[in-house]
């Protein structure tokens, strides 16, 4: 028999409130790493329907997050498709014919509560240590009385009727079945009394409607799970699956949240973090591909993704880890490849050539983009300070310092300027005067390193007068020659 494919449709829906953390595009990425897998189509869906919570600039940020992680949808508010627009504010008259056919099925009932009477009603269920709950008071008007008000003008909110089953059933693609009482489900509301559906709704038409296959989605939302399938059965649609992806929570313990170690994607990637760092880092919370791999590029990711490798439990956001897959790609990726992310760490008005100089020869010692600033202040100096205690080799006096610097000096005078371009040539010619000269690496290579970083620790001493440039290396020895006078 020939198997009908269905094509995978998952859907990214964030709410534009503001700048999105890890969590938010940690959804994006399992949805795309899971569609990507199947050729199915990744959907950027914008749930902009509370218009009060709207932040403005959110939907550039979730594009540029998505751009910089290399996250593309197939379909979303830029890209149209063939169920736009993706904009739920863009599509409220549709909405509002599924509220008739759920009000004309008995699956949702006019309220004419006035708010005071429903804050009253909250106080009293609160002091009773019932949970809040709406008691069904207008459910009980008849046709005439719904009528009446309405034609009066009066205000009204469409509330969904919970099913009148005593129970129902959930399925979740990683925890199974899970059964809830009916009468714990409050009759929440659909659609507000300014004519904007609610998240709920609008949420449960809109996968309908665009032909969602897998919702994924974080574990927050499972309290509103089984009344998505109260509405999702009351219009007697098809399910989509869901995936309720497993919390993120800090290292103290607790949420991930803005104070406690949730920072935004844009923050991430001003503090120096890779793109494929952060994917790979992001991946692995919550999903595992149940080997020893540890490091995976986004096509690595596609292939090996599976909802069996996702977990259940609590992910832990881990600092560390995220510095040393940042450190991995840091040390892998050519000079070339983190020149504009790393600019934004350097002094301006400097040639491209220079700054991928400087990050070929620091880049191995990074674990963040920023700290190129700190670390690569004397190569941008015009005047090196020189601390003369720590300039000799061991013991050795100011005078042999000085030998040992103009050795090299002289030893660098033979290199043309073409060939300072490479660096093997300035280690090969330096290395070769020692040898051929009879001395030793220490004395010499010691403060020649000092006298062109100013310090004792960086990165060789060749590196560096290749980054500097022969001009410049020779300035730098002249200067702390003159020092040890
Ligand atoms: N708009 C919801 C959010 O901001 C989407 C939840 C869902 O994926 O169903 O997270």
């Amino acid at each position: 028999m020939n198997e009908i494919k269905i094509q995978i449709r998952t859907r990214f829906a964030p709410s534009p409130t503001g700048k999105q953390h890890i969590g938010g595009f940690r959804t994006a990425l399992y949805s795309y790493l899971y569609a990507k897998k199947q050729n199915g189509v990744f959907i950027l869906r914008i749930e902009d329907t509370d218009q009060a919570r709207s932040v403005k600039g959110s939907v550039e940020s979730i594009y540029d997050g998505l751009k910089w992680l290399g996250i593309h949808p197939d379909e979303g508010p830029r890209e149209g498709g063939e169920y736009g627009p993706y904009s739920q504010s863009e599509r409220l008259d549709m909405y509002k014919k599924f509220v008739q056919e759920l009000l004309d099925g008995k699956h949702a009932y006019y309220c004419f509560c006035a708010p005071e009477r429903l804050t009253e009603l909250k106080q009293a269920q609160s002091a009773a240590a019932k949970p809040p709950k709406y008691d069904q008071k207008c459910l009980k008007l008849t046709p005439d009385e719904i009528k009446e008000k309405l034609k009066a003008g009066e205000k009204y909110v469409v509330r969904q009727k919970m099913p009148s089953e005593p129970t129902l059933t959930t399925f979740d693609e990683l925890r199974g079945k899970t059964l809830w009482q009916t009468k714990d489900l409050d009759d929440h509301v659909l659609l507000k009394s300014d004519g904007f559906p609610t998240y709920h709704l609008a949420n449960v038409v809109d996968d309908h409607l665009m032909k969602i296959t897998h919702v994924f989605r974080g574990e927050e939302w499972l309290p509103s799970f089984p009344k998505h399938v109260a509405l999702h059965g009351a219009f007697g649609w098809k399910m989509p699956k869901f995936i309720h992806l497993p919390l993120i929570l800090s290292k103290e313990g607790g949420k991930l949240s803005k104070r406690k170690g949730a920072v935004p994607l844009v923050d991430m990637q001003h503090q120096g973090f890779l793109p494929e760092a952060v994917v790979n880092f992001m991946a692995f919370l919550g999903w595992n591909p149940k080997t020893e791999q540890e490091i995976f590029s986004m096509d690595q990711l596609i292939e090996k993704f599976s909802i069996k490798g996702l977990n259940k439990a609590g992910a832990i956001y881990d600092t560390e880890k995220l510095l040393w897959y940042n450190a991995h790609y840091i040390h892998h990726a050519p000079a070339e490849k983190l020149l504009q992310q790393a600019k934004e760490f350097l002094p301006g008005g400097f040639s491209d050539d220079l700054y991928k100089k400087i990050i070929t020869i620091e880049k191995s010692r990074l674990t963040a983009l920023s700290e190129l600033s700190e670390i690569t202040d004397y190569l941008f100096t015009k005047k090196l300070k020189i601390d003369t205690k720590i300039l000799p080799w061991k013991e050795n006096t100011p005078d042999a310092t000085a030998q040992a610097l103009k050795f090299s000096a002289d030893a660098l005078a033979k290199i043309g300027e073409k060939d300072w371009e490479k660096q093997e040539n300035i280690e090969k010619t330096l290395k070769t005067a020692i040898q051929t000269s009879n001395q030793k690496n220490g004395p010499i290579l010691w403060p020649l390193r000092v006298a062109l970083t100013g310090k004792t620790q960086s990165p060789s001493p060749f590196e560096v007068a290749w980054a500097l440039g022969k001009e410049e290396t020779q300035n730098r020895i002249v200067a702390a020659i003159k020092a040890c006078s």
